[in-house]
């Protein structure tokens, strides 16, 4: 039994670390699909729920794939006072710099986004719809993650400055309660010339934003009494808390449209990415993609490539 609750425990707190909420991954996802072009668009609104339901597989993952945790992440601050003059942005230079090991355990998230992208561009390429879902759904999700200013510290979850908690009061909490009124409407997708310099853009304006995301949150504590912070309750005979909606509700005012902007940035940037990937795969016709099924069956016999839209 205890051995139960210890796992449960870790379950607990593995969800609470490894990204946006469930719920907000399905929502930018979903939204993504509304900044491509009508070349894309129609085969994207066609699967929008796969694309949806498959942003939170790269989470789910983790308890299966020791490999998996540390594409979600990466502790710049780790790097010195200068990370990103520090770290060559390309993984063979930062690997000869730092280790593989190294890079490893402090996370890797920018080389994941763009190891995804190039798959995304081979599943166009090659043309075979459920993996053109898999890996845009996929990319999808670690490029969510690199717009969480948390996800770009060691001190992720507030574990070094008393602030316990932080993450997922930050990246679940206030989405699930207010990320329902915010505008989703981000404009149109960009073509993204060099995706990985890209990926340490989204990272570095992330990391710009980690003082300001603890900080506010050690003001906000100050001002309430242990009691009104947290809400206690009892389950199974023991008891727990959780943030009072309150607290919530005061963060994110004082964080000032912080969460709606990052949330937006991730709609646009998920959109560009998906975009350049069907540019670099030279724009095949998304409606020829074949199954998986048929897809295989063609494969033994020769080219399977879907045409290419002509200009
Ligand atoms: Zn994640």
């Amino acid at each position: 039994m205890l051995k139960f609750i210890r796992y449960s425990f870790l379950i607990v707190v593995i969800l609470f670390f490894c990204s946006w909420g469930f719920h907000a991954h399905r929502t930018i996802n979903k939204n993504a699909v509304y900044v491509l072009p009508s070349e894309m668009n129609s085969f994207f609104l066609n699967h929008i729920n796969e694309i949806e339901e498959r942003s939170v597989l790269a989470d789910k993952r983790r308890y299966s794939d020791s490999t998996e945790a540390c594409k979600h992440y990466i502790d710049v601050d780790l790097y010195g006072v200068s990370p990103f003059d520090s770290v060559p942005y390309h993984w063979f230079k930062a690997k000869e710099k730092y280790s593989e090991d190294t890079l490893i355990s402090r996370g890797i998230l920018p080389w994941a986004i763009y190891w995804e992208y190039k798959n995304l561009v081979s599943a166009m390429d090659s043309g075979c719809v459920e993996n053109v879902i898999k890996h845009a759904a996929d990319l999808g999700h670690y490029v969510a993650d690199a717009c969480v200013p948390l996800h770009t510290t060691f001190n992720y979850n507030g574990q070094f400055t008393n602030q316990r908690g932080i993450h997922s009061l930050w990246e679940t909490s206030i989405p699930k309660s207010f990320s329902g009124d915010y505008d989703y409407y981000v404009g149109k997708y960009v073509y993204l010339p060099d995706p990985l310099d890209f990926s340490w853009g989204l990272i570095k304006e992330s990391f710009a934003l980690v003082d300001s995301t603890l900080t506010l949150e050690r003001k906000l504590t100050e001002d309430y009494s242990k009691d009104g912070k947290y809400r206690f309750k009892s389950k199974n005979g023991k008891i727990g808390h959780q943030y009072a909606y309150a607290f919530v509700s005061d963060y994110h005012s004082l964080l000032d449209g912080m969460l709606e902007r990052r949330m937006q940035r991730a709609i646009f940037a998920i959109g560009s990415f998906w975009y350049s990937a069907w540019v670099d795969a030279g724009k095949p016709e998304l409606k020829e993609l074949r199954s998986v099924e048929e897809f295989n069956k063609l494969n033994k016999t020769g080219d399977v490539s879907p045409k290419r839209i002509h200009e």
